[in-house]
């Protein structure tokens, strides 16, 4: 046998990370991780997931009854929303001007549905009017939107009157509020969303692994009226419904700590109020735009749409991108992501989420910036 490694001591790099997600855990959050477990159908652990159910239905902005964490990432969201909303034959309509945009569709094509893509270049967004003249074009059963687009750095409006549209045609609405969920304004009831999903590893700031999920009583009654049920066993909702309220049936061992964790984490956002965290990430979103701009870069997003939560400023021409990134890390221990897709090599792209999202890492990464990209002002 050859001889192993020497395992030395867990001693990863104190990065500050400013990129598409994971943002960076509170200590807060940390101690409540290292809280031993309980069993999965303790009494103590069921309050838990009940006080969980009552923060994610708070940061949701929703009396939905069914608001829960699926196990897993934001992909598993997806996941769970579109394989229980989803039989084979059914007609999707995806909006998609970016990577995740383009994922739902993939998924769902997975998931037996034929999917139709109404599209935009990745930066843009979509008009109210258009998806209220392409869902009247076929007996849609769902639509499927991101609120944030993660890979170009633009926000979709009007999600209200979008919504009212795709009902009007007789389809329901998944919305994608990833990269929104606790960062910018997400009303799941006020704009009458009919399933959405979010990742704890984003703007909420918990460790990943989990997956909040809500769905509407249109959606229930869609679940309800299946003809099959629903082909990924662990993603069921309704029987993970029945797991997290009466009769608290078992489902799957549910990930004790990490629910530990999203606790902490939720309840952080409760103590701070969601719009005074609103205001934090719109506040230091600025501040970093305008840091940007006196460099010299350029925001691919124009104002009126760009995400406070994620940053996407065109490279200067004549950068190397991946050189720029491995200095950051290396001399700074700051980590943003580039571009992909259609935008690799074109964009950066910069994240203020949650407890990432501080005037210090904002100040820190436009002075790394200005050291690596303008060497002689210093
Ligand atoms: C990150 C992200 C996802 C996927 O979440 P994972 O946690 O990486 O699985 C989905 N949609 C959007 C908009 C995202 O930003």
């Amino acid at each position: 046998m050859p001889a192993l490694p020497a395992f030395t001591d867990l001693d990863p790099a104190p990065r500050i990370l400013l990129g598409p997600g994971p943002s960076m855990i509170p200590p807060r959050v940390l101690r409540a991780l290292a809280t031993p477990a309980t069993g999965h159908l303790d009494p103590d652990f069921l309050a838990i997931l009940d006080d969980v159910r009552h923060l994610l239905q708070f940061v949701f902005q929703t009396q939905n009854e069914l608001t829960l964490a699926v196990p897993g990432t934001g992909t598993a969201g997806m996941e769970a929303v579109l394989s229980n909303l989803i039989e084979p034959g059914d007609q999707v309509l995806a909006c998609s001007a970016g990577y995740f945009g383009e994922r739902l569709a993939l998924m769902a094509e997975r998931h037996g549905a034929q999917v139709d893509r109404l599209q935009r270049e990745w930066g843009q967004v979509f008009e109210t009017e258009v998806i209220q003249q392409a869902v009247q074009r076929k007996p849609y059963r769902l639509v499927t939107l991101v609120h944030a687009e993660t890979s170009t750095g633009a926000w979709q409006p009007e999600i209200h009157a979008i919504a009212e549209a795709v009902h009007k045609a007789g389809a329901m609405l998944v919305l994608d509020v990833v990269t929104s969920l606790g960062g910018l304004p997400v009303r799941i009831d006020a704009w009458d969303i009919d399933a959405a999903y979010g990742a704890s590893q984003k703007c909420l700031s918990a460790p990943s692994g989990l997956a909040p999920v809500t769905l509407g009583a249109r959606a229930r009654q869609a679940i309800a009226r299946r003809r099959t049920p629903p082909s990924v066993f662990y993603l069921d909702l309704e029987s993970l419904q029945r797991y997290w309220v009466e009769p608290h049936a078992y489902h799957h061992t549910s990930p004790i700590q990490t629910v530990y964790g999203l606790r902490e984490a939720l309840r952080l956002v409760y103590e701070e109020g969601l719009e005074a965290r609103f205001e934090r990430h719109q506040r230091l979103a600025q501040s970093l735009w305008h840091g940007l701009e006196s460099l010299g870069l350029e925001m691919l997003v124009p104002e009126a749409v760009r995400l406070p939560t994620l940053t996407t400023p065109r490279l200067p021409p004549g950068t190397d991108d991946a050189e720029v990134r491995r200095r950051l890390r290396q001399e700074f221990n700051l980590e943003i992501a580039g571009g992909f897709g259609a935008l690799a090599g074109k964009v950066w792209r910069i994240g203020l989420m949650g407890h990432s999202c501080r005037p210090e890492n904002v100040a820190l990464l436009l002075a790394a910036l200005r050291t690596i990209l303008n060497p002689s002002a210093d």
